[in-house]
């Protein structure tokens, strides 16, 4: 492979070098299982999460001080989310001899459609790319034979793949979630729809005061060809990711829209119109 520089080699052991990280933490079951597996193949480098930090989506910690704890060789936890730990190995720990590759995961649950947007797994491939740093999420659906053993099988054999390619692009991102129980195939996917059902629990604590809990069992829309239906059919799912959130039909299709909001301009609005007051009273007229 050439580009996004994954044809150099870690000094010490003239390996690939991969930054391993997740966000059940340092010392959940399936980032254990994951850098053992790439560790057949590379110089896998562990930064991670002391603790869980599922669900903090792509958040970045700049109010307080961040603590790095060296556990071992190569492994390191960090008192921050995902997107910290990917930051600090990236810019820091790894700065003389940076990772070809992240992996992130496995992660204890599978991460599907609309709820990407929540996982701190995915936000740590995320924030991978933002590096220029191909980078591949692995979630593992829980259900009946549950495992991270073939997960972690098959992740490194489709790093060898990936290392193995005439060209990578630096801006790989691989949203990978394997199906609890044995896999029936390999399938390429797009993001499946989450059929909102969440709810809030209101509850009364033990001195009366009251307290609330996100809760809700998350459905889904059934449609072929997402993420969600391969699961379901046994098969890993692979969904490639790009952090462009722009909607593209939306450009188009808010057309009317856009022509009103474009008078708000033309009206004289802004910050000038607002303080010298004057222009604009045409579409400011409509406001309650
Ligand atoms: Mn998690």
């Amino acid at each position: 492979m050439s580009a996004g520089g994954a044809g150099r080699r870690a000094k010490d052991t003239g390996r690939r070098r991969i930054l391993v990280t997740n966000d059940d933490g340092i010392y959940s079951e399936g980032i254990k299982l994951l850098a053992a597996a790439l560790s057949e193949i590379a110089d896998v480098v562990v930064v991670a999460p002391d603790r869980e930090q599922s669900a903090t989506s792509h958040s970045l910690t700049l109010h307080r001080p961040l603590r790095i704890r060296k556990l071992e060789e190569s492994w390191w936890a960090v008192d921050g989310t995902p997107t910290d730990c990917v930051n600090l190995a990236v810019l820091h720990l790894c700065k003389d001899d940076k990772p070809v590759l992240i992996a992130s995961g496995i992660n204890f649950g599978s991460n599907l459609g609309d709820d990407v947007t929540y996982s701190g797994t995915v936000s740590a491939t995320f924030e991978g790319t933002l590096l220029g740093i191909p980078s591949l999420a692995f979630s593992q659906q829980v259900g009946e034979h549950f495992s991270f053993e073939g997960g972690a099988a098959f992740a490194r054999r489709m790093v060898e793949e990936v290392f193995a390619a005439e060209e990578v692009p630096a801006d790989l991102l691989l949203n990978v979630n394997f199906p609890s129980g044995r896999f029936t195939g390999v399938e390429f996917t797009r993001l499946g729809r989450r059929v909102y059902q969440q709810t809030v629990v209101e509850k009364l604590d033990p001195r009366g005061r009251k307290y609330y809990w996100i809760a809700g069992t998350p459905e889904w829309k059934e449609e072929s060809g997402t993420d969600f239906a391969a699961i379901d059919a046994g098969r890993v799912s692979i969904t490639p990711l790009h952090l462009d959130l722009t909607d593209y039909r939306g450009l188009e299709g808010f057309g009317p829209l856009h022509q009103r909001l474009a008078r708000l301009a033309t009206a004289g609005a802004g910050p000038e119109a607002a303080v010298g007051g004057g222009g604009g009273r045409d579409v400011g007229d409509e406001a309650p």
